[in-house]
């Protein structure tokens, strides 16, 4: 990820690039609705199954040349913008309707969702463009500007201005480690997102890379870590990690988002009593916007160094599957706003996100304990389980054998001992390369395509800040 900082005419033709893609995005789901609504009511109207209008397939490879077919006549201006807009907007509408359909069919992990649903104005900014064809070219001699496409042809004579400007856009930040990697073939870049996130444009690579034999560094190694994570501390590690955590194993919770409350409420505050349309509305809505990305930021570095020590410090991390969006719905007795607010604030799943890459990256690995693993209710000591914990209670105290310790520190215990179990059995479910969710990603596709390529040891990621 590499925060932008392009000039007023480069935003405006990188704004430019998200409405196109937006509208190809909007076109492409209503040509489907269309098809679905059109074959409805040929059926209700009697016309038996093999004289119904074709259904249309939703691949990209169709409804791209679909488009192609149609552009002069639904966007007679699309010479104006870079084709590659198109082509990601197109794209994503497919992604889309790909996991509408499958999570139709069931076959698709989380909670059951409708068709997509159209862009509008106040949707996300963003564009994907697939060309990588010059890989060392995306980035200037001087590492701090990043190159992005063009159109090819334009009729706007103000485009050829536009297009000396949009040459390089500037970076905030140094791409010079990143550019090295490209440049000596670590990493081939697959595609680059530019999208406008917390008040600021930023380019993601999607880069697909070739994996070094892990260094043997065996002997810094700690075998295995379980992890307790939480909300009073962010996590509880069986080994304290110095630097991470204290001699107890707790790694503190930052809480980014509580410690910008304050401010945030009076942003909130100045933006209601704003006049509608006004500038000032618009200034203060931006500010709003830029402390978002930076609250988001923060956590997410947080969550980098824990996860690259954790990954990089033992040769096995256990973990617990938690289900975070159960745990924040609205529907969920006992849990409180604050609670929910906290739960989303510690970033869990990104946590789990990170470890997983990390650590296949260094050739370690993430053991995931099912959800259903009592870990917080169950005696480290002596194995005994209680049937409920309330969460007021801090200090689980055992029936049994009499053992009295803190509920994070034993239930981090259980999860390294289950982990420990399971390894041993290895009936372990080893995290694998599976996202949460599975928008525009196309790790899956890319690593069977890869395997057929002669063994390489190559895999596709989104980068990191680096
Ligand atoms: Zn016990």
């Amino acid at each position: 990820m590499v925060p932008l900082d392009p000039t007023p005419a480069q935003a405006e033709l990188l704004r430019s690039y998200c409405g196109a893609s937006r509208f190809a995005y909007n076109w492409a789901v209503a040509r489907a609705k269309e098809n679905i609504d059109t074959r409805r009511d040929e059926r209700r109207a009697g016309i038996d199954e093999a004289n119904l209008t074709k259904s249309l397939s939703w691949s990209p490879w169709s409804l791209t040349p679909l488009w192609n077919s149609v552009k002069d006549d639904v966007a007679p201006w699309h010479r104006d913008v870079t084709k590659h807009a198109f082509r990601s907007g197109v794209t994503n509408a497919a992604v889309a309707l790909k996991n509408y359909h499958e999570s139709k069919k069931g076959v698709r992990k989380g909670e059951p969702f409708g068709f997509p649903k159209f862009k509008n104005r106040y949707s996300k900014l963003s564009v994907t463009f697939t060309e990588t064809g010059t890989q060392g070219g995306w980035f200037a001699e001087d590492s701090r500007h990043v190159r992005l496409i063009l159109p090819l042809r334009a009729t706007d004579p103000r485009i050829a201005r536009r297009r000396v400007q949009l040459q390089w856009i500037h970076s905030t930040e140094s791409v010079s480690r990143f550019k090295k990697k490209v440049t000596c073939g670590e990493w081939t870049i697959q595609a680059v997102t530019v999208s406008f996130v917390g008040g600021r444009w930023q380019a993601s690579f999607s880069v697909r890379q070739f994996v070094a034999p892990a260094p043997s560094m065996i002997h810094h190694l700690k075998p295995l870590v379980g992890i307790d994570l939480g909300v009073k501390h962010l996590a509880t590690l069986t080994s304290p990690v110095i630097g991470l955590s204290d001699v107890s194993g707790y790694v503190e919770n930052p809480r980014h988002l509580d410690a910008q409350l304050v401010r945030l409420a009076k942003l909130n505050r100045q933006h209601s009593r704003c006049v509608k349309g006004s500038k000032n509305r618009a200034k203060v809505l931006k500010r709003r916007q830029r402390l978002y990305g930076r609250i988001t930021r923060t956590r997410d570095l947080h969550l980098h160094r824990l996860t690259t020590t954790l990954a990089g410090g033992f040769e096995t991390v256990v973990i617990e599957d938690l289900r975070v969006a159960g745990m924040v719905k609205k529907s969920k007795k006992n849990t409180t706003n604050e609670l929910r607010r906290s739960i989303l604030d510690a970033g869990w799943s990104e946590l789990r996100r990170q470890l997983t890459y990390k650590t296949e990256d260094r050739g370690h690995r993430v053991i995931v304990v099912n959800r259903f693993y009592p870990s917080s209710k169950k005696c480290s000591q002596c194995g005994e389980t209680k049937a409920k914990l309330a969460l007021s209670d801090r200090v689980f105290e055992c029936g049994k054998c009499g053992m009295s310790l803190d509920r994070d520190v034993n239930a981090a215990r259980n999860i390294r001992d289950e982990g420990i179990r399971l390894l041993a059995n290895e009936e372990s479910t080893v995290a694998g390369h599976q996202p949460e969710t599975l928008n525009a990603d196309s790790r899956d596709r890319e690593t069977d395509a890869l395997r057929c390529d002669g063994g390489d040891r190559y895999q596709s990621r989104t980068t990191q800040p680096v």
